[in-house]
This record gives structure tokens, sequence and C-alpha cells, in this order.
């Protein structure tokens, strides 16, 4: 049993605080979703968490099983059982997902001669095609495909917590059962820990959540079994923020003073 732990995090990006205390606890075999409106912070708070470079941690801790990760690079965050399915998946030209993932598997001191079989079952059970293992990965592949595609790395790599950023957008229904089944097996064989961000309780009927979890500015403003998911789809954000007594939804952008406003005396 692990358990990843988010305690107050804070983070900038371009000198603006998108992150204001983020707390989360996710064990092993539990899957958290995290939904919230446009521009809360849910991928900011999944690069944060990957360690991407662009984001400035100014508080707060993340550890797995009492380690802290945060100042680890990417690829350590990675040995130590972080994956992450972003919400728009790099293209690497050139590279096929077999070679990406066994460089992956040998950067963490694993043996990759097992990785053709286990690819090639998985990619049965994603419904991937050859020509998909073939090509460098994510190069022209539709949105669906790319989900495919990460959800086929995160099989393969087993890693012990995955932050999912909405792997339902672009989905058809049959991309979509295939994921989020793929996924709840993980789950319960692996004891996978899973933070899905999603905007739809589509997902969640397949991907059974334990908990769910509301971003709005930069915070979680509310947590609650799958219901809460439920009520989301009744009154929206906008209904839950009015509810919670909640101002802001989104992060913004401090409006600049303006220097020819009227001062008033
Ligand atoms: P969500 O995923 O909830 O829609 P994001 O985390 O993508 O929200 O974005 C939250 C806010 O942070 C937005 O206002 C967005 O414009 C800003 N932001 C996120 N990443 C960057 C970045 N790399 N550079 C500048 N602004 C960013
Ligand atoms: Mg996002």
């Amino acid at each position: 049993m692990s358990s990843l732990a988010i305690r107050d995090l804070h983070a900038s990006v371009a000198g603006l605080e998108i992150l204001r205390g983020v707390d989360l606890e996710i064990r092993s075999g539990e899957v958290h979703a995290l939904m919230g409106p446009n521009g809360s912070g849910k991928s900011t708070l999944s690069h944060v968490l990957m360690g991407r470079g662009d984001y400035e941690v100014t508080g707060g801790s993340v550890t797995v099983d009492g380690e802290e990760l945060l100042g680890l690079p990417t690829w350590q965050r990675a040995n130590r059982g972080l994956f992450l399915g972003m919400q728009y998946p790099v293209a690497v030209p050139g590279v096929p997902v077999g070679e990406l993932l066994a460089s992956a598997v040998r950067s963490r001191g694993g043996d990759a001669s097992a990785l053709d079989t286990l690819l090639a079952s998985e990619a049965t059970r994603l419904a991937v095609g050859d020509e998909f293992l073939a090509r460098g990965v994510n190069d022209e592949f539709s949105g669906g495909e790319q989900k495919r595609m990460e959800t086929l790395q995160l099989a393969v790599l087993k890693p012990q917590f995955a932050i999912l950023d909405e792997i339902d957008s672009g989905l058809d229904v049959d991309a979509l059962r295939d994921v989020s089944r793929r996924v709840e097996a993980m789950t319960s064989e692996d004891d996978l820990g899973v933070l899905a961000i999603t905007h739809y309780s589509r997902l969640l009927t397949e991907l059974r959540p334990d908990r769910v979890h509301v971003l709005m500015a930069g915070r979680v403003v509310a947590s609650g079994g799958p219901e809460l998911a439920d009520q989301l789809e009744e009154t929206g954000y906008e209904g839950l923020a009015a509810e919670l007594g909640v101002d802001a939804l989104s992060v913004e952008q401090p409006e600049e003073a303006d220097p020819f406003a009227d001062p008033g005396f």
C-alpha cells in the first residue's frame, strides 16, 4: 500500500499564482476524480506533480510514501512510480512507442526483453493497430488515437500512480469504454492509484471513483463521493460555487491598475 500525498501545494507560472493550497491524498487502488471549470488549475497541478520546468513551486509538498518529490527531475519522479497521461500528448516523430517504452524501462534499471510480448498483448486489449505501433508516437494521431496510446504506455509501464488529464477528451464511445475499462482493471489487478481529471461523469460510470474533488481557482473547494459528480451535472460549476459561497471559479490575471482612471478626488 502506497500513498501519494499533496499538501498545501502552491505554484505559479509567469508570476501568477495558479495553485493556491491544494491538498489531496491518493492511496494504491483508489480512483480520485478531479473536476473543475476551465482555467481552475487542473492541468497545472498535473504538470507540477510531474515536475515540468515552467511552473514555480512556492510552497507545500508532494510525497510518495513520505519521500519528497518536489525538486526531483521528471524522470526520477517516474522512477518513483508516477505517470502522467497528458491532456495534449507530445508527438515524438520517428520514435515508435516500443522504443520509447524500452528506454523508459531501461532508465529504471528494468529488463526490456519481455517488452514486445507485453506491448502486443496490451495493444490488442486496447485496440491499437499495428500501424500505430510502427509510427512515431502521436505523430499525426487523432485525439482518440493519442488517448489509446497514452493508456497503452500506462498499461505497459505499470506505475504506482497515474495522473490522467482529460483522458476522455476527444474519445468516441467505444474508445472511452476501452480506455476506462483498462484503467479500472489496473486499479484492481495492479493496485494502481488514479487521479483522473475530467469534465464528464460519463468517464466515471466506468472508472468508478472512490472520491470526487472540485478545483476552483487553484483550491479544492469540495470533496465527496461519486454523488458529487452527479450533483455537478445538475448544478454546473456556477451553481456549486454559489452554493459554497466561492466567488472565483478560474484563476485570472489581476487587472492592471489603469493609470488614467479617475482618481475619485
Ligand atoms: P485547467 O486545466 O483547469 O483548464 P490550467 O491549469 O490549464 O487550467 O490553467 C490555469 C491557468 O493558468 C489559466 O489561466 C492558464 O492560462 C494559466 N497557465 C497555465 N499554464 C500556463 C503557462 N505555461 N503559461 C502561462 N499561463 C499558464
Ligand atoms: Mg486542463
